[in-house]
């Protein structure tokens, strides 16, 4: 074992400079917890960005994970293998769809997604051709690929990166009416939004936004395409945040949590008459569909669904909100959030003030980070107990009485 100065110092000299992460070194994970490699044990409060909602190396996901290594793990899709049509089936029966594309990373399935809405747009709505244009909102973040930063409204994501890939259209989020003048314009073929923006700093929008845009976007025959890469898997308490308000997106972006964190596993799904835009050749992705992450997420949605963690999350979630509130902090401005996807604004003189906050916290044995500045994301693995929750409002209160103005 070496201190984890020696295993900073690598990462500094040998890795490009693109993360700035906590000066915390971490070795082992299991359920909520992570573990340094000093043996100092944590409660993740990140969960890897939401992809660990199962909580980390959850047995029943490892072990599909070990077995299927052992058996075989890419065939690429120039053949057919015996995991790919078993997970199809089963996720598109257990969301509703026709069908699912499956391929790697979140950024991937935004791009999928983009290009089935553009495919459709030309061959199914008769948009003329290279004319397409897809609605996006103002502080999105739907990943880092060169098309998907063109549109975002983040100069660190942005800039220097150009030239940039046009044909989407920025309008204000949780603003129905923005988006209704928008559908008015010339050759709109989808809009794509976030349920809850997630990097944005947990922006929940109004009750009611997603089913009025839902409505906006059938009576203008444009897709509506929901990124659930953050919001999906029952991190909000439901399987998916449009279920809350009953919206079934026509396109569902999915990644992260769909394999508990094991490996990058990202699906798209819609119906039949979009799918089959895409024709053999004309999209794909070497590991795309491979049977071990095939057998992974299946066994990642099961256990989902066996523990019951959208009800958890949504139980706990309510719950680690009011306590938040509770503590009564003049450091925290905002307390807000859905399920288990929680976040609070800082307050301070100090610009620096949510990040300290953070080194505090970790100091206490509670590991999160700030998104944007002053804002701090509270997102626990859905397995947590409401003692553990408990727990870590004291953590958060410690923490909060140390920081200084
Ligand atoms: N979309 C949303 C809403 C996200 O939160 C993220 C990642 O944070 C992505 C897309 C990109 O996913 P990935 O980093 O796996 O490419």
């Amino acid at each position: 074992m070496q201190y984890p100065e020696y295993y900073i110092s690598l990462e500094d000299k040998y890795g490009a400079h693109n993360y700035h992460p906590l000066p915390v070194v971490l070795t082992r994970g299991q359920g909520v917890h992570l573990w340094d490699v000093e043996g100092k044990r944590y409660y993740d409060f990140l969960s890897g960005y939401s992809a660990v909602n199962q909580g980390h190396c959850h047995p029943k996901i490892v072990d599909a994970f070990v077995k299927q290594a052992h058996q075989l793990t890419l065939t690429s899709r120039a053949f057919y293998n015996d995991k790919l049509g078993e997970f199809e089936k089963y996720i598109t029966e257990l969301l509703g769809y026709d069908k699912v594309l499956p391929m790697n990373t979140g950024v991937e399935a935004v791009e999928t997604g983009i290009k089935l809405c553009r495919k459709w747009a030309y061959e199914v709505k008769g948009i003329p051709e290279n004319e397409a244009v897809i609605i996006v909102c103002d502080h999105n973040f739907h990943g880092r690929t060169s098309t998907v930063i063109s549109f975002s409204s983040d100069p660190d994501s942005k800039a220097n990166f150009g030239p940039y890939m046009g044909g989407f259209l920025t309008i204000p989020y949780n603003n129905p009416e923005a988006l209704a003048e928008a559908l008015k314009y010339k050759n709109i073929a989808g809009f794509l939004v976030e349920p809850i923006q997630g990097e944005a700093g947990v922006i929940v929008p109004d009750e009611g936004y997603l089913s009025t845009a839902k409505k906006l976007c059938e009576e203008n025959q444009v897709l509506f395409i929901a990124d659930e890469i953050q919001t999906g898997l029952c991190r909000t308490g439901k399987m998916l945040c449009c279920d809350h308000e009953d919206v079934k997106p026509d396109i569902l972006l999915l990644g992260k949590a769909l394999s508990g964190g094991m490996m990058p596993v990202s699906a798209v799904l819609t119906n039949d008459e979009i799918m089959l835009t895409i024709k053999p050749g004309q999209h794909g992705s070497t590991y795309g569909g491979n049977p071990l992450a095939c057998v992974t997420a299946i066994a990642s949605l099961a256990v989902l669904e066996e523990e019951k963690m959208a009800d958890n999350a949504m139980a706990l979630g309510e719950y680690f909100r009011e306590e938040l509130v509770k503590i009564n902090s003049p450091f925290i401005s905002a307390v807000r959030g859905k399920g288990l996807l929680n976040a609070i604004e800082i307050k301070s003189k100090d610009a620096e003030a949510a990040w300290k906050l953070c080194l505090l916290l970790k100091e206490e044995g509670l590991l999160a980070k700030p998104t944007h500045g002053d804002k701090i994301r509270f997102a626990p693995p859905l397995c947590i107990t409401k003692k553990q929750i408990t727990e870590c409002i004291g953590i958060i209160k410690n923490s909060l009485e140390k920081l200084e103005e």
